[in-house]
């Protein structure tokens, strides 16, 4: 038997009696909750359908946890509890569930018209979320045409305009100037915005365009030719200010600026940023330099050979190089760095006249400790060794001190 849909004639019907013609349960995998498939006479409840999504709210003592239209014109209210077949059961409905997404839709069908009577951009498609709610446009949106069709849409809502709701035949519908194709033939149910838009569509709305309150556009996005307009409705909108309101302050509190300076404050940040890495790093090659120097005195000497197997702390993997480097000027030295990290990193330079291959170092310290690398027989640098700084430092001045 077809559930005589109170949403349709009563879109504000937030209660309501009817009879249960069935109640089954239904198979749910072992562990979840029982779950019951309930069909009434006559239901508030709006089944998930055309984008909008079901109703919540409880039938008697049981909760509704979702609401399927099926193909044969039955409604099904998926329970948490059984009822009793042929009792009178109380309907309730979330009611701020159920008027979010009124606000929500109707305000799609304001803006989606908005885009195609200002810029011809027709609404190709329409999700609506619990967070957000987006429609597909056949083309592209600039900055400008998005405030435009904002702007015209508010205009639309602050005007009060009366939401009217007709019942139409297929032959009908087709000489009207319908936005929106109907997806299906038979009688049509056309929502009509006074003086504004006309189309096909089986939701629930508000009685006027006040009611959706104000209409914001979110962001937008190229896709796929057209473009994807995010967009909230009514109290979606207060809430998001107060989310971006707070976001807001705590950044400009962070910078001491007022919003509309804190993008070019944050590219300034950016900017001073960079300028220190550049002058930390060109410090760091002086120092490298400097300390070279007190390296290689600390050296000892094998024949023609200074051997310098130290672990270095506070220093990166570009230091590193450039100190084991500047010590690999003197002539004979055998430089192995270590950093002073776990799992550290390891540069291995060596002059000409140590003759000693850096690279073949590096190779055997890999071969001990794990962890990857390479290079030349003058540089070689590796990292992602399995041991401490010092095991590294022990095993490396056994390699060069025979
Ligand atoms: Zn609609």
């Amino acid at each position: 038997m077809t559930t005589t849909r109170l949403y349709y004639p009563e879109a504000y019907r937030a209660s309501f009696d009817a009879h249960v013609l069935a109640c089954e349960p239904l198979e749910a995998p072992p562990a979840t909750p029982a779950a019951y498939a309930v069909e009434l006479d006559a239901t508030a409840f709006y089944p998930s359908s055309g984008g909008q999504p079901f109703d919540t709210g409880t039938l008697g003592r049981a909760r509704v946890l979702d609401v399927l239209d099926s193909e044969d014109g039955r409604i099904l209210h998926v329970t948490d509890a059984p009822l009793a077949v042929g009792e009178v059961v109380s309907g309730a409905i979330d009611w701020s569930r159920r008027f979010d997404h009124m606000q929500q839709h109707t305000g799609q069908h304001v803006l989606s018209a908005a885009f195609e009577g200002l810029f011809a951009n027709r609404t190709q498609s329409f999700h609506l979320g619990a967070e957000q709610c987006t429609i597909d446009l056949a083309r592209e949106v600039t900055a400008a045409d998005v405030r435009a069709a904002t702007d015209e849409a508010n205009r639309v809502v602050w005007e009060d305009r009366a939401v009217t709701v007709r019942f139409v035949s297929a032959e009908e519908a087709a000489l009207l100037p319908l936005r929106k194709e109907p997806a299906r033939g038979g009688m049509l149910r056309l929502i009509e915005i006074a003086d504004f838009d006309l189309s096909a569509c089986g939701g629930t709305h508000v009685a006027r365009t006040g009611g959706i309150g104000i209409i914001a556009v979110s962001g937008w996005e190229m896709l796929r030719g057209g473009s994807r307009v995010q967009f909230l409705c009514g109290a979606r909108v207060a809430r998001r200010f107060s989310v971006w309101r707070d976001a807001l302050a705590a950044a400009m509190k962070h910078l001491s600026v007022a919003p509309e300076e804190l993008a070019p404050a944050i590219e300034r940040l950016q900017g001073g940023n960079k300028a220190l890495q550049r002058a930390l790093r060109a410090t760091q090659e002086k120092l490298a330099v400097h300390e070279a120097k007190a390296l290689v005195a600390r050296g000892v000497r094998i024949g023609q050979r200074i051997v310098v197997v130290e672990s270095v702390p506070d220093m990166d993997g570009a230091g590193l190089k450039a100190m084991a480097s500047a010590a690999a000027t003197e002539p004979g030295a055998a430089v192995v760095l270590v950093t002073a990290t776990t799992s550290p990193l390891v540069v291995v330079a060596c002059h000409p006249d140590a003759g000693i291959d850096a690279s073949a170092v590096l190779k055997a310290i890999i071969a001990q400790f794990g962890g990857r690398g390479g290079g030349q027989p003058d540089l070689a640098q590796g990292g992602g060794l399995d041991a401490s700084s010092p095991a590294v430092v022990d095993a490396a001045r056994n390699m060069l001190s025979p």
